[in-house]
C-alpha cells in the first residue's frame, strides 16, 4: 500500500530535510512546493516571474496557484506508484480543502514542532542562502505561519490524523521520532 503524509510546521524547522531523509529510505516521493517556485525562480519561467516579488517579501503565493500546481503533481503516475510526502503543502485552510475536496488519501499529518525561539536561531544560522532568509523577511514568514497555517493544526486534530513530533532535537532525533512515528 501506498502512504501518504504531509509535513507541517513553522518554516526552518527542517520539514525539507527530514522528508528527504524518509525518500531515500522509503522510496516515498518528496515534493516540497517551496522548492517547486525556486526552480520556477531560477528557470524564470512565467510562474517563477509571476511568485518572486510575493515570496521575497515573506507572503504565501495565492491558494489558487498553488493549488493547480498540486494538483498537477499528484496526478503523476509517479506520485500514485510511490505515495507522497508533502513538504510544506497545505499552508492555509483553503488548501487542506482543495485536497479534501479532490479526495486526496491521507495516511497521517506529521506536525514538526518547535519553540518560536528555536526556529528563529536556526533560520538565522542558516545564513542568507535565500532571499527570504534576510531576519526581517524571517519574522514576517513566522507570523505569516502563525497566522495561516497554524489553523491547520486544529483542522487535522478534527480530522483524527495529527501526529505531533518535537522536532527541536538533532537531525538524527528528529528523524528517529519521525520513523517511530511513522511506523
Ligand atoms: P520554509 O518552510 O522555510 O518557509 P519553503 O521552501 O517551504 O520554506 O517555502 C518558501 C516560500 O515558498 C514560502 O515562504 C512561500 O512564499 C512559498 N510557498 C511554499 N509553499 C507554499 C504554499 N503551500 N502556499 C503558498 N506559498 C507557498
Amino acid at each position: 500500500m501506498v502512504k501518504n503524509y504531509i509535513f507541517l510546521g513553522p518554516p526552518g524547522v527542517g520539514k525539507g530535510t527530514l522528508a528527504s531523509l524518509i525518500q531515500e529510505e522509503k522510496n516515498i516521493k518528496h515534493i516540497s512546493t517551496g522548492e517547486i517556485f525556486r526552480n520556477e525562480m531560477k528557470k524564470k519561467t512565467k510562474l517563477g516571474l509571476e511568485v518572486k516579488a510575493i515570496i521575497e517579501s515573506g507572503d504565501y503565493v495565492p491558494d489558487n496557484i498553488t493549488n493547480e500546481i498540486v494538483k498537477n503533481v499528484l496526478n503523476s503516475d509517479e506520485v500514485k506508484k510511490r505515495g507522497f510526502i508533502l513538504d510544506g503543502y497545505p499552508r492555509t485552510v483553503n488548501q487542506a480543502e482543495f485536497l479534501k475536496e479532490n479526495k486526496i488519501n491521507l495516511d497521517g499529518v506529521i506536525l514538526l514542532d518547535a519553540s518560536d525561539k528555536v526556529i528563529m536561531e536556526r533560520l538565522l544560522g542558516r545564513g542568507l542562502g535565500r532571499a527570504d532568509d534576510d531576519p526581517k523577511i524571517i519574522s514576517t514568514r513566522l507570523d505569516v505561519y502563525n497566522k495561516k497555517t497554524k489553523p491547520l493544526i486544529n483542522f487535522y486534530k478534527a480530522e483524527n490524523l495529527l501526529v505531533t513530533i518535537n522536532a527541536e532535537g538533532t537531525i538524527e532525533e528528529n528523524y528517529n521520532r519521525l520513523i517511530e512515528a511513522i511506523n
